[in-house]
């Protein structure tokens, strides 16, 4: 009879966090074949590139053949797992999207990995050796111990510990030593054990809230929800500002909880994880864990072993917890489904809804999509029936829907922005001792430098867009590329020093507001004044304080935030995005304004937004506050179905940049003629165009998008475009990138 360790494959392919679409062999040391059974997902240690350097790899499979000869063909160095580290869905899932995006796998799998298993660090919670007494230990008389001073003393203290031993912690407080305990151990009086060490993630649980009644739509969602629960299937749940969508969460959650699952939660921002973390500890008696960026490696992994091994129940996370494996998932909720957050923007460009979506089909779980103002792509997908559609179209308890009104700008005399009667619907706002929200997207002081006397406009050496005004830093700052320089008195064409600023900021208005209103508290919430870890809970803390206040913000304010006390929200510009050329620009619009207003108005008292326009009788502008979002969102759709755009049509787009102004659109030129033959008539190719800024961070860039309403056809022009291009870009003077449903175009 053959032995079954003799059978196995010779070869391993491999995949190395390298952005090149393959995969490297090596030949499997007989040693190591004969001791493990090496699998798909274990991580290796193999020799990459020039000189002894080792690289991280993880197996991808094993192979009885290779297309390289024996003598090409390395041995790995090692092997570093004894089981593989990511489960047989997760492999695969990581595997369907490094296909569908067209990206190299290497890469792929090693975004999945947190940062430390990545490095090569051991997929375990860290140990720490106890000690204990033994029976005869604890018979033994100390004096009987001659001539052993520190023997002596651990004994001695040991005894006393010996129902709870002594840790390493105690161990060094008593200043005893680890060599007086192996000697004691070989003398059998003590004995070790190896412990789990406390978790670094702290996890949350406490005593349960009694829930509000639902009201009528939330429990026929609820149930609709929880019927779906055994197998795969997408619900949407499109439920107004302020609808109780999270407390249909809370209802689901507490329903998969007694089947003993797991639910992941995604939002779109770290700054939201508290705030969501916080609703849900209040609710339930079992271990959440938060996954985001702003966590130490060893926190992240500490997490990531938790929700692997089941510990964790409600795993809370932004984007990429999407790639963590669970013991017993059973749903998966993605709140605010359409922020753009979801999508990673370089890179590995997947859409977390999308793979969250993928993920289910593969574990045969529900998704439960969650937004007030639900994407384009959901929506046609709930209108084709391929989602079921849930709505929420009353706010939860006593609240109302807000008024939306426009307030024209043409021919007003604006003070920094705002109209007299903005102003004066503020004023009396502030005078019932309620709250006013300034929604203005732009941080700083101000957008633009000029010179009074020769027109020059401070701009951004590495990028086409002139730079930010930021007056308390002392800095024009680059939004683009992150540069700065100091803020400038004199003009350097003519240096003159008239310089004045053009356009508002955040930073400028809030000036502005403290001047006139100055018995009022005025709280800036934005990326500058959010920096510092914990800034956002203190300044969302002082709001809460405040019965009487001013907030003004960029969209941060925008994301879920519950502020009982604002009933007037000022949208300071809401012509942005009109006329963009993106067309996707009005959605976007939509969904800021939408979800803006909806910060008003949240508990019994009514709420009313003011839209300050040029364009009150702009067709979108005068849906959305006569009919909703719905209703835009519906017209929307179906003029990408007459222009055959997304979600209608499938669209990739590549992206090449380069040092030389010529160099990107010339590559891309190249390939849409190597393109040519492959392309049916479906198919509808545009460019190569400029980027709308063609220069950023040095770097010139271009694009060519390509759409059909086939994605199998679609997918196999990708493949050969990215194979032209790898071999066509090895100069590594261009950089190219493949952007599969992009949302930026
Ligand atoms: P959404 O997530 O849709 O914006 P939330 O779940 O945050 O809405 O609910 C808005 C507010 O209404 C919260 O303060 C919540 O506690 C409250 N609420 C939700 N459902 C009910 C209900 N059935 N009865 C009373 N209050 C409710
Ligand atoms: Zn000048
Ligand atoms: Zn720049």
């Amino acid at each position: 009879m053959e032995d079954a360790l003799l059978t196995k494959d010779p070869y391993v392919k491999v995949a190395l966090n390298v952005p090149l679409r393959a995969s490297f062999d090596y030949k499997i040391p007989k040693a190591l074949a004969y001791r493990h059974h090496i699998r798909p997902g274990m991580r290796v240690k193999v020799p990459f590139g020039n000189g002894d350097r080792q690289s991280i790899g993880l197996v991808i499979e094993t192979s009885t053949q290779s297309d390289f000869s024996d003598a090409q063909i390395k041995p790995l160095t090692a092997l570093l797992d004894d089981s593989p580290i990511i489960p047989q869905e997760l492999f695969d899932l990581c595997a369907w999207a490094a296909r569908y995006y067209h990206h190299p796998i290497g890469e792929v799998f090693f975004h999945a990995l947190p940062t430390s298993l990545r490095k090569g660090e051991s997929a375990d919670f860290r140990t720490e050796t106890w000690w204990f007494v033994t029976e005869p230990g604890l018979q033994t008389n100390i004096d009987d111990l001659k001539n052993a001073k520190q023997q002596k003393a651990f004994l001695e203290a040991i005894q006393q510990h010996a129902e709870h031993g002594l840790s390493p912690h105690l161990i060094s407080v008593l200043e005893l030593t680890t060599n007086a305990a192996k000697g004691l151990e070989k003398k059998g009086l003590v004995r070790s054990e190896q412990r789990n060490l406390k978790r670094t993630v702290e996890t949350h649980a406490h005593q349960t809230q009694v829930p509000p009644s639902l009201n009528l739509e939330q429990a026929a969602a609820t149930k609709t929800i929880l019927a779906m629960r055994n197998e795969f299937g997408v619900a949407l749940l499109d439920g107004i500002t302020g609808s109780g969508k999270t407390e249909v969460f809370l209802r689901v959650i507490e329903a998969l909880l007694q089947e003993d699952k797991q639910v992941l939660v995604m939002v779109p921002e770290i700054g939201l994880t508290p705030q969501t973390l916080r609703r849900f500890e209040s609710r339930f008696n079992t271990d959440i864990v938060l996954m985001h960026s702003n966590m130490t490696d060893r926190e992240r992994l500490d997490a990531w072993l938790m929700i692997e091994h089941g510990d964790a129940k409600i795993i809370i996370g932004t984007r990429s917890s999407v790639f963590i494996p669970t013991a017993n998932l059973g749903l998966i909720i993605i709140d605010e489904e359409h922020d753009a957050s979801y999508k990673q923007h370089e890179g590995f460009r997947y859409h977390a809804r999308d793979m969250a979506i993928k993920r289910a089909q593969g574990q045969n779980i529900p998704v439960l999509l969650a937004s007030a103002t639900p994407s384009y792509e959901s929506l046609a997908n709930a209108l084709q029936k391929r989602y079921l559609w849930l709505k929420l179209r009353q706010r939860a308890g006593e609240a109302e829907l807000p008024q939306m009104e426009r307030v024209d700008l043409r021919g007003q005399s604006l003070k920094q922005g705002f109209s007299e009667y903005t102003l004066e619907r503020m004023r009396q706002t502030l005078e019932r001792r309620e709250q006013v929200l300034v929604f203005l997207n732009r941080r700083g002081y101000a957008p633009t430098l000029m010179c009074h006397q020769c027109g020059w406009i401070a701009a951004c050496d590495h990028c086409d867009v002139n730079l930010t005004v930021h007056k308390r830093a002392n800095k024009l700052h680059c939004h683009h590329c992150d540069s700065h320089k100091p803020l400038t008195q004199e003009c350097p064409e003519c240096h003159s020093n008239e310089l004045f600023t053009v356009g508002e900021g955040t930073e400028q208005v809030e000036g502005v507001l403290n001047q006139y209103f100055k018995q009022t508290p005025v709280l800036r919430i934005d990326r500058d004044s959010t920096q510092r870890k914990s800034a956002l809970t203190q300044i969302t803390q002082k709001i809460h304080e405040h019965d009487q206040a001013i907030l003004v913000g960029t969209q941060m304010l925008a994301k879920g935030h519950h502020f009982p006390n604002v009933t007037l929200v000022v949208i300071m510009d809401a012509d942005v995005g009109l006329f963009s050329s993106d067309f996707r620009g009005m959605e976007r619009t939509a969904q800021l304004i939408t979800q803006v207003a909806g910060r008003a108005g949240r508990s019994s008292k009514r709420g009313h937004v003011l839209l300050q326009t040029y364009h009150p009788d702009h067709a979108a502008i005068q849906c959305l506050c006569e009919q909703g979002y719905e209703a835009l969102a519906m017209d929307g759709l179906r003029e990408r179905q007459q222009l055959a755009l997304p979600p209608f049509h499938h669209q990739v787009v590549i992206r090449a940049e380069s040092q030389q102004e010529q160099q990107a659109m010339g590559l891309l030129m190249h390939l849409r003629n190597e393109l040519s033959v492959h392309l049916s008539d479906d198919m509808q190719v545009v460019g190569p165009y400029a980027a709308i800024i063609v220069r950023k961070a040095g770097q010139h860039r271009a694009l060519l998008s390509i759409k059909s309403p086939q994605r199998g056809n679609l997918h196999r022009v990708i493949a050969s475009a990215s194979r032209w291009l790898e071999q066509n870009t090895k100069n590594h003077k261009i950089r190219f990138a493949i952007d599969v449903d992009p949302l930026e175009t």
